[in-house]
């Protein structure tokens, strides 16, 4: 409602649930009202992404006292358009993880059951909304952060098409698949806020400059539309709820007159190997700077390797460690063609796969995840970690838009269904989803 404000409300909420609910690592308790369209709105952001005079840490304890000179392009421009940054959200250290829970500071918990994870990366941001502590949240998408959390805590979650939205700011990961996106309520409101961050940024050179009106799609009949999904969903370790409620999923777009076909897409038990190639190797790289010498905890050592060695060591985690050193391994000169150039091979096949079935449809459907949130400290292997990001890592590699809409339960807990588009169809994808929202 325009002219009332909700900063006061939601730093009310969050001082009742947080104590249980760990979606915050910090909170902007001096949040104050800013003029503007949005005037009012209070909206959580994600830790990796930076905020002038406001601590980011990345979740992780080498960023731990780290206090930004600058905004992130997108948390500029949600200032200039009158939101208030309420506070910075829980995630997986530097957002490497699946759970929220290789968090250096805390375990972000489900709304719906206290017990289980929350998703992750975005964990915080996906638990913030569904908690009702704020409307709306930005995360950050590299493999499936935003959707992935969003189908776990029963929210929205729209990772955009690569290039829509600046990543200045936003501490990188993997930069040829990081993206920031909104997480939110409803698909209506994940649209505006597209329309609020995304744009050219002379800071970032991979951003298009091309306008995109995100809600143009949002009262269109999406009834003539053609969908895809790949036979493969089934075969790849789906819980009995979750391809019940996909199946359901078909019949509902069906009942709605949309034409459902089954199609093959081989390539896609290819995208986890692929991903956890590429993604360590930029990680390998894009880490270097955190040395103890330019940014937070340095372990003062006699010498500068030494110190760079006990710097690293003692102030990251040991998943970050492992990508580091999967990265380098992968990019070290006798290893190279064997791992990390074929994995760029398979990242085009899957690519040109994606975009031959969009010549003939209009979208491709999954689940979002194989499988419901999960317990605390359930899972102890990386491997059974990384095998859940199947159905959202394709998107990634081939920098096409997807959203997650919640679509009925298993076992009492959210169930998502991921719906991708074609490169910059963005304004479509939403538009679909809200169709069916
Ligand atoms: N779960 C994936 C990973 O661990 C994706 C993370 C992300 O999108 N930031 O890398």
């Amino acid at each position: 409602k325009r002219g009332k404000s909700y900063v006061k409300d939601s730093l009310e909420t969050i001082n009742k649930l947080d104590e249980k609910l760990k979606a915050f690592i910090t909170v902007n308790n001096k949040a104050k009202e800013l003029p503007g369209k949005f005037s009012g709105v209070p909206i959580a952001v994600k830790d990796n992404i930076v905020t002038k005079g406001l601590r980011t840490t990345c979740a992780s304890k080498i960023l731990k006292e780290y206090i930004p000179p600058y905004d992130a392009t997108v948390v500029k421009k949600l200032k200039q358009s009158g939101f208030t940054i309420i506070g910075k959200t829980n995630l997986d250290e530097f957002a490497m993880g699946t759970g929220t829970e290789y968090s250096a500071y805390q375990i972000t918990r489900n709304p719906w059951d206290l017990s289980r994870v929350a998703g992750g990366s975005s964990g915080g941001s996906a638990a913030a909304v569904a908690s009702g502590e704020v409307v709306a949240a930005l995360g950050s998408d590299t493999g499936g952060s935003i959707r992935q959390p969003a189908a776990f805590c029963g929210v929205i979650g729209f990772k955009p098409t690569y290039g829509l939205v600046s990543r200045y700011g936003l501490v990188a990961f993997a930069s040829s698949l990081d993206q920031i996106g909104p997480i939110t309520k409803t698909v209506k409101d994940a649209a505006i806020l597209m329309n609020v961050i995304s744009g050219f940024d002379s800071n970032d050179s991979t951003t298009v400059d091309r306008k995109v009106e995100f809600t143009k799609y949002l009262d269109e009949d999406f009834s003539n539309v053609k969908v895809a999904f790949p036979k493969e969903v089934f075969d790849e370790g789906i819980e009995d709820g979750v391809a019940e409620r996909f199946n359901e999923f078909v019949k509902f777009l069906e009942g709605k007159g949309i034409k459902v076909d089954k199609v093959d897409f081989p390539e896609l038990k290819y995208s986890v190997a692929t991903y956890y190639i590429i993604a360590p190797a930029e990680v390998s790289s894009n880490l270097s700077r955190f040395d103890g010498m330019r940014y937070g905890k340095r372990n003062e050592e006699e010498g500068l390797l030494e110190t760079y060695l006990k710097s690293r060591t003692n102030n990251l985690g040991p998943e970050v460690i492992r990508r580091i050193m999967i990265g380098t391994f992968t990019l070290s000169a006798a290893y190279y063609d064997a791992y990390f150039e074929k994995a760029q091979k398979v990242r085009r096949l899957i690519t040109n796969k994606i975009e031959n079935l969009f010549d003939k449809y209009d979208f491709i459907i999954t689940p979002t995840s194989p499988i419901t949130a999960f317990k605390i400290g359930e899972i102890k292997d990386p491997l059974v970690y990384y095998l859940m990001d199947i159905f959202t890592i394709p998107a990634n590699l081939a920098g096409i838009p997807a959203i997650n809409i919640p679509f009925g339960f298993s076992n009492n807990l959210p169930v998502g269904m991921q719906i991708m588009g074609r490169k910059f169809d963005d304004p479509k994808v939403l538009g679909f989803a809200n169709y069916i929202e």
